[in-house]
Protein backbone atom coordinates (compact mmCIF):
# COMPACT_ATOMS: atom_id res chain seq x y z
CA UNK A 1 0.00 0.00 0.00
CA UNK A 2 1.32 2.77 1.09
CA UNK A 3 5.39 2.12 1.39
CA UNK A 4 7.59 4.23 0.17
CA UNK A 5 11.00 2.99 -1.83
CA UNK A 6 13.70 4.83 -3.25
CA UNK A 7 15.90 2.88 -5.06
CA UNK A 8 19.57 3.94 -6.24
CA UNK A 9 17.78 7.14 -7.60
CA UNK A 10 20.02 9.84 -8.95
CA UNK A 11 19.05 13.52 -10.49
CA UNK A 12 21.12 15.41 -12.51
CA UNK A 13 19.87 19.22 -13.69
CA UNK A 14 20.64 20.90 -16.90
CA UNK A 15 21.88 24.74 -15.63
CA UNK A 16 23.03 26.80 -18.63
CA UNK A 17 24.17 23.61 -20.46
CA UNK A 18 25.94 22.48 -17.40
CA UNK A 19 24.96 19.30 -15.57
CA UNK A 20 24.53 19.86 -11.98
CA UNK A 21 24.09 16.19 -9.71
CA UNK A 22 21.94 17.24 -7.29
CA UNK A 23 20.95 13.86 -5.98
CA UNK A 24 23.21 11.30 -6.26
CA UNK A 25 22.49 7.12 -5.81
CA UNK A 26 20.08 7.41 -3.01
CA UNK A 27 17.69 4.37 -1.49
CA UNK A 28 15.86 4.37 1.16
CA UNK A 29 12.38 2.49 2.42
CA UNK A 30 9.90 4.41 4.18
CA UNK A 31 7.26 1.88 5.74
CA UNK A 32 3.73 1.58 5.30
CA UNK A 33 2.58 3.76 7.85
CA UNK A 34 5.95 5.32 9.35
CA UNK A 35 6.43 8.61 9.77
CA UNK A 36 9.73 9.39 8.29
CA UNK A 37 11.96 13.05 8.11
CA UNK A 38 14.48 13.76 5.03
CA UNK A 39 17.00 16.13 7.37
CA UNK A 40 20.17 17.93 5.36
CA UNK A 41 21.92 21.54 4.82
CA UNK A 42 20.07 23.66 2.51
CA UNK A 43 20.52 23.18 -1.15
CA UNK A 44 21.19 19.14 -0.82
CA UNK A 45 18.40 18.15 -2.84
CA UNK A 46 15.72 17.52 -0.04
CA UNK A 47 13.21 19.17 -1.78
CA UNK A 48 13.74 17.09 -5.51
CA UNK A 49 14.22 14.22 -3.77
CA UNK A 50 10.21 14.73 -2.06
CA UNK A 51 9.24 15.73 -5.69
CA UNK A 52 10.90 12.71 -7.10
CA UNK A 53 8.60 10.68 -5.07
CA UNK A 54 5.35 13.22 -5.76
CA UNK A 55 5.80 12.46 -9.26
CA UNK A 56 6.79 16.23 -9.66
CA UNK A 57 10.00 15.48 -10.93
CA UNK A 58 11.59 12.11 -12.49
CA UNK A 59 14.71 10.71 -11.44
CA UNK A 60 17.67 10.92 -13.98
CA UNK A 61 18.34 7.19 -13.45
CA UNK A 62 17.37 4.87 -10.29
CA UNK A 63 13.33 3.59 -9.76
CA UNK A 64 10.86 4.90 -7.05
CA UNK A 65 7.63 2.92 -5.70
CA UNK A 66 4.80 3.55 -3.96
CA UNK A 67 3.46 0.09 -2.47
CA UNK A 68 3.86 -1.33 -5.54
CA UNK A 69 3.57 0.98 -8.08
CA UNK A 70 5.42 3.87 -9.76
CA UNK A 71 4.61 7.36 -8.32
CA UNK A 72 3.17 8.43 -11.84
CA UNK A 73 0.48 6.13 -11.07
CA UNK A 74 0.28 6.79 -7.55
CA UNK A 75 -0.31 10.30 -8.58
CA UNK A 76 -2.95 9.56 -11.49
CA UNK A 77 -4.76 7.96 -8.93
CA UNK A 78 -4.98 11.08 -6.78
CA UNK A 79 -2.58 8.80 -4.42
CA UNK A 80 -0.26 11.57 -3.17
CA UNK A 81 -0.98 14.07 -0.46
CA UNK A 82 1.93 16.99 -0.89
CA UNK A 83 1.92 20.05 1.25
CA UNK A 84 4.43 23.06 0.36
CA UNK A 85 5.87 25.00 2.52
CA UNK A 86 3.84 28.08 1.37
CA UNK A 87 0.08 26.67 1.86
CA UNK A 88 -1.26 27.84 -1.60
CA UNK A 89 -4.87 28.05 -0.61
CA UNK A 90 -6.91 29.48 -3.32
CA UNK A 91 -7.96 33.10 -1.87
CA UNK A 92 -11.56 33.26 -3.17
CA UNK A 93 -12.77 30.57 -1.48
CA UNK A 94 -13.46 29.43 1.68
CA UNK A 95 -11.61 26.83 3.95
CA UNK A 96 -14.37 24.42 3.20
CA UNK A 97 -14.35 25.16 -0.06
CA UNK A 98 -10.32 24.86 -0.89
CA UNK A 99 -11.14 21.42 1.33
CA UNK A 100 -13.23 20.38 -1.22
CA UNK A 101 -11.17 21.20 -4.40
CA UNK A 102 -9.62 18.00 -4.68
CA UNK A 103 -13.08 16.36 -4.56
CA UNK A 104 -14.34 18.31 -7.49
CA UNK A 105 -10.69 18.19 -9.69
CA UNK A 106 -11.06 14.00 -9.37
CA UNK A 107 -14.30 13.57 -9.95
CA UNK A 108 -15.11 10.30 -8.89
CA UNK A 109 -11.51 9.61 -8.72
CA UNK A 110 -9.24 8.46 -6.41
CA UNK A 111 -10.44 7.03 -3.21
CA UNK A 112 -13.11 10.35 -1.73
CA UNK A 113 -11.73 10.07 2.93
CA UNK A 114 -13.53 8.65 5.09
CA UNK A 115 -14.50 12.12 6.51
CA UNK A 116 -16.06 14.64 5.04
CA UNK A 117 -14.37 18.00 3.95
CA UNK A 118 -16.00 19.29 7.09
CA UNK A 119 -15.32 16.34 9.44
CA UNK A 120 -11.45 17.22 7.97
CA UNK A 121 -11.52 20.97 8.98
CA UNK A 122 -12.46 19.71 12.36
CA UNK A 123 -9.69 16.96 12.65
CA UNK A 124 -7.59 19.41 11.46
CA UNK A 125 -8.84 22.06 14.43
CA UNK A 126 -10.67 24.57 11.82
CA UNK A 127 -14.15 23.72 13.25
CA UNK A 128 -15.91 27.12 13.37
CA UNK A 129 -13.60 28.00 10.64
CA UNK A 130 -15.38 26.23 7.69
CA UNK A 131 -16.43 29.58 5.94
CA UNK A 132 -13.53 32.02 6.44
CA UNK A 133 -11.21 33.13 3.54
CA UNK A 134 -7.28 32.26 3.63
CA UNK A 135 -6.89 35.92 4.32
CA UNK A 136 -8.97 35.48 7.74
CA UNK A 137 -7.10 32.97 8.96
CA UNK A 138 -3.17 32.97 10.58
CA UNK A 139 -0.38 31.50 8.78
CA UNK A 140 -0.48 28.22 10.82
CA UNK A 141 -4.52 28.35 10.18
CA UNK A 142 -3.68 28.31 6.38
CA UNK A 143 -1.43 25.25 6.65
CA UNK A 144 -3.78 23.26 8.50
CA UNK A 145 -6.58 24.10 6.43
CA UNK A 146 -4.03 23.01 3.29
CA UNK A 147 -3.68 19.23 5.43
CA UNK A 148 -7.43 18.86 5.49
CA UNK A 149 -6.95 19.38 1.56
CA UNK A 150 -4.32 16.72 1.10
CA UNK A 151 -6.80 14.46 2.88
CA UNK A 152 -9.72 15.21 1.66
CA UNK A 153 -9.12 11.97 -1.40
CA UNK A 154 -7.34 9.52 1.28
CA UNK A 155 -3.79 9.51 -0.28
CA UNK A 156 -1.43 6.91 0.04
CA UNK A 157 1.33 8.92 1.04
CA UNK A 158 1.03 12.76 2.76
CA UNK A 159 4.79 14.32 2.24
CA UNK A 160 5.45 17.94 3.42
CA UNK A 161 8.44 20.19 2.63
CA UNK A 162 8.99 22.28 5.52
CA UNK A 163 5.54 22.73 5.94
CA UNK A 164 5.94 25.25 8.87
CA UNK A 165 8.87 26.41 8.59
CA UNK A 166 7.60 29.98 8.05
CA UNK A 167 6.32 29.88 11.74
CA UNK A 168 7.80 30.59 14.89
CA UNK A 169 9.30 27.78 17.07
CA UNK A 170 6.23 27.95 19.59
CA UNK A 171 3.76 27.64 16.33
CA UNK A 172 5.73 25.38 14.76
CA UNK A 173 5.79 22.51 17.73
CA UNK A 174 2.05 23.09 18.46
CA UNK A 175 1.51 22.06 14.69
CA UNK A 176 4.14 19.23 14.66
CA UNK A 177 2.24 18.06 17.59
CA UNK A 178 -1.00 18.46 15.73
CA UNK A 179 0.52 16.47 12.57
CA UNK A 180 1.33 13.64 14.46
CA UNK A 181 -1.79 13.43 15.75
CA UNK A 182 -3.16 13.17 12.76
CA UNK A 183 -0.71 11.20 11.06
CA UNK A 184 -1.95 8.59 14.04
CA UNK A 185 -5.45 9.06 13.47
CA UNK A 186 -5.12 8.44 9.37
CA UNK A 187 -2.49 5.75 9.85
CA UNK A 188 -0.70 7.16 6.37
CA UNK A 189 2.36 6.77 5.55
CA UNK A 190 4.51 10.44 5.91
CA UNK A 191 7.68 11.93 4.85
CA UNK A 192 8.66 15.32 5.95
CA UNK A 193 11.50 17.62 4.98
CA UNK A 194 13.15 19.60 7.97
CA UNK A 195 16.32 21.20 8.44
CA UNK A 196 15.77 20.95 12.43
CA UNK A 197 17.09 17.96 13.94
CA UNK A 198 15.09 17.74 17.27
CA UNK A 199 11.99 18.27 15.23
CA UNK A 200 13.01 15.33 12.89
CA UNK A 201 13.99 13.02 16.17
CA UNK A 202 10.53 14.63 17.90
CA UNK A 203 8.70 13.41 14.61
CA UNK A 204 9.96 10.01 13.11
CA UNK A 205 10.41 6.87 13.17
CA UNK A 206 13.15 6.74 10.48
CA UNK A 207 15.49 9.98 10.01
CA UNK A 208 17.42 10.14 6.45
CA UNK A 209 20.40 12.15 6.85
CA UNK A 210 21.35 13.68 3.68
CA UNK A 211 24.98 15.48 2.44
CA UNK A 212 24.93 17.96 0.00
CA UNK A 213 27.22 18.41 -3.24
CA UNK A 214 26.15 16.18 -4.60
CA UNK A 215 23.44 15.30 -2.50
CA UNK A 216 23.51 12.18 -1.05
CA UNK A 217 22.15 10.01 1.62
CA UNK A 218 24.57 9.48 4.84
CA UNK A 219 23.02 7.78 7.47
CA UNK A 220 19.66 6.43 8.11
CA UNK A 221 18.76 6.85 11.93
CA UNK A 222 15.95 4.85 13.54
CA UNK A 223 14.28 6.55 16.83
CA UNK A 224 13.18 4.38 19.47
CA UNK A 225 10.75 7.09 21.33
CA UNK A 226 7.07 5.66 22.76
CA UNK A 227 4.19 6.87 21.20
CA UNK A 228 2.45 9.21 21.38
CA UNK A 229 5.19 11.59 21.34
CA UNK A 230 5.74 14.43 24.68
CA UNK A 231 7.64 16.96 25.17
CA UNK A 232 9.09 15.71 28.14
CA UNK A 233 10.68 12.93 25.87
CA UNK A 234 13.30 15.32 24.86
CA UNK A 235 14.81 15.18 27.66
CA UNK A 236 15.62 11.48 27.42
CA UNK A 237 18.48 9.37 26.35
CA UNK A 238 16.94 7.86 23.49
CA UNK A 239 16.21 11.17 22.22
CA UNK A 240 20.00 13.21 22.86
CA UNK A 241 21.93 10.20 21.49
CA UNK A 242 19.34 10.21 18.54
CA UNK A 243 20.05 14.00 18.12
CA UNK A 244 23.90 13.56 18.83
CA UNK A 245 23.92 10.56 15.74
CA UNK A 246 22.14 12.77 13.17
CA UNK A 247 24.06 15.60 14.15
CA UNK A 248 27.07 13.54 13.23
CA UNK A 249 25.97 12.82 10.20
CA UNK A 250 25.26 16.36 9.16
CA UNK A 251 28.75 17.45 10.22
CA UNK A 252 30.71 14.73 9.57
CA UNK A 253 33.14 16.22 7.30
CA UNK A 254 33.53 19.11 10.29
CA UNK A 255 34.24 17.17 13.69
CA UNK A 256 36.78 19.27 14.93
CA UNK A 257 35.14 22.52 14.26
CA UNK A 258 31.79 21.22 15.63
CA UNK A 259 32.95 19.33 18.64
CA UNK A 260 29.92 18.44 20.38
CA UNK A 261 30.70 15.64 22.23
P1 LIG B 1 16.97 21.54 -0.66
O1 LIG B 1 15.50 21.34 -0.72
O2 LIG B 1 17.68 20.47 0.12
O3 LIG B 1 17.37 22.89 -0.16
P2 LIG B 1 16.81 21.39 -3.56
O4 LIG B 1 16.28 20.05 -3.81
O5 LIG B 1 15.87 22.53 -3.67
O6 LIG B 1 17.56 21.42 -2.14
O7 LIG B 1 18.00 21.67 -4.58
C1 LIG B 1 19.09 20.80 -4.75
C2 LIG B 1 19.98 21.29 -5.86
O8 LIG B 1 19.31 21.17 -7.11
C3 LIG B 1 20.40 22.74 -5.75
O9 LIG B 1 21.72 22.85 -6.16
C4 LIG B 1 19.46 23.46 -6.69
O10 LIG B 1 20.04 24.60 -7.22
C5 LIG B 1 19.22 22.41 -7.76
N1 LIG B 1 17.85 22.52 -8.35
C6 LIG B 1 16.69 22.28 -7.71
N2 LIG B 1 15.63 22.43 -8.52
C7 LIG B 1 16.14 22.77 -9.73
C8 LIG B 1 15.57 23.05 -11.01
N3 LIG B 1 14.25 22.99 -11.23
N4 LIG B 1 16.42 23.36 -12.03
C9 LIG B 1 17.74 23.39 -11.83
N5 LIG B 1 18.35 23.12 -10.66
C10 LIG B 1 17.58 22.82 -9.62
MG1 LIG C 1 13.87 22.57 -0.20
Amino acid sequence: MGRVRVDRVSKAFEIDGRSVQAIQDVSLTLEEGEFGALIGPSGCGKSTLLRMVADILQPTLGRISIGDAPPERVRREHGIGFIFQDPSLLPWRTALENVRLPLEVARGKGRVADATPLELLELVGLGGFEHARPAQLSGGMQQRCAIARSLALKPKVLLLDEPFGALDEITRHRMNLELLRIWAQTKITALMVTHSIQEAVFMADKIFVLAARPGRLVDTVTVDLARPRRMSQMNEPAFIEAVKRVRAGLFHDQTEAFDYG
